[in-house]
């Protein structure tokens, strides 16, 4: 007898419609402590996907309810098509995780530990293969308290991936590396997403969050402020952008706030950042201000808005510590 269907999708995925991930009014309270609440969003497949927020905002919480580490007090957490609270292990197969607190037992070698988690699943990955695209050859046969912190991540990335999951969960990936691990980094999730997985990740480095992600929920206090791309975000809030110059001391606000186009003025490190409708405008006249008091504006350059700027404007606090 023929099949009909050549293709039937995978047990548990009714995910006809490319959704990796979805979240539907979930909340999690610890007593007063509204660590999620109320958020909803979705994933789609081969996305990589964000949760920014500082320290406390919710992320993690998020994400191991999602992996069906922490029970929600309501709400609807689905991964692939499968019901997280009821059938967590057909879930389990399909997903990766790196936890924020992964324990990696410290006198196991690379390869005895990726060869434990394969023992975990019905169907994994080579360990040579694993190792390899984690660059980690020639510490393969490390006890694994004698990895760098890089080294060490990506040993847990590696760990994530034993079961070849189609949807991957990075808890603050790069959080404590050095800039070169985190580039490292990046680029293995860059590398993934590229073999069509998912990737939800969480960060509160925002550098990370715009080179990596699609799309990405700003995340306070357990709600979710903004949810969209780098771009859209930052659009959609700021029609003004920024003229930049180091601050002269002689150059009083008030002959600043005269030039054409500007909004509003601020100090910033050393910087004055002029919030402008009107670029060009705004340069000339700085230049003939600066011109005739004999100075240069150093470091003159057009500033586009970031993150951080949305942040500061959601929350009225920086994102950074
Ligand atoms: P971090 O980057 O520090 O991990 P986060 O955004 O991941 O921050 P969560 O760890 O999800 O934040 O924590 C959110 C809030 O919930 C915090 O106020 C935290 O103290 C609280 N919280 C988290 N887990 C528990 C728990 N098991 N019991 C009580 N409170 C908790």
């Amino acid at each position: 007898m023929m099949m009909t269907d050549a293709n039937p999708p995978p047990a548990g995925s009714q995910t006809g419609d490319g959704i990796a991930v979805r979240v539907g009014q979930v909340f999690k309270h610890y007593g007063a402590v509204k660590a999620v609440d109320g958020i909803s969003f979705e994933v789609a497949r081969g996305e990589v996907f964000g949760l920014l927020g500082p320290n406390g905002a919710g992320k993690t919480t998020t994400v191991e309810m999602l992996e069906g580490l922490r029970s929600p007090d309501s709400g609807l957490l689905e991964v692939l098509g499968i019901d997280v609270a009821r059938n967590p292990d057909d879930l389990k197969q399909r997903v990766g995780v790196t936890l924020q607190t992964a324990e990696l037992y410290p006198k196991l070698t690379v390869v005895e530990v990726l060869d434990l988690f394969r023992s975990f699943y019905k169907r994994s990955l080579p360990t040579r293969e694993l190792i390899d695209f984690l660059d980690l050859g020639e510490r393969r046969h490390a006890q694994t308290r004698q990895l760098s912190g890089g080294q060490r991540q990506r040993l847990a990335v590696a760990r994530a991936l034993v079961n070849d999951p189609d949807v991957i969960f990075l808890d603050e990936p790069t959080t404590g590396l050095d800039p070169a691990a985190r580039r490292a980094l990046w680029d293995l999730v860059q590398k993934l997403q590229g073999q069509g997985k998912t990737i939800l990740l969480t960060t509160h480095y925002m550098e990370e969050a715009e080179v990596l992600c699609d799309r990405l929920a700003i995340l306070d206090h357990g709600r979710i402020l903004a949810l969209g791309s780098v771009d859209e975000l930052v659009n959609k809030r700021f029609k003004d952008r920024s003229v930049r110059f180091d601050q002269i001391e002689a150059l009083a606000d008030e002959r600043l706030t005269d030039l054409p186009g500007v909004e509003s003025i601020k100090h910033d490190d050393g910087a004055t950042l002029l919030y402008t409708r009107d670029v060009p405008g705004t340069i000339g006249g700085l230049l003939d201000l600066t011109e005739e008091l004999g100075v240069e504006p150093g470091n003159l350059g057009i500033r586009r808005p970031t993150l951080e700027d949305l942040f500061l404007d959601l929350t009225g606090r920086a994102l950074r510590d």
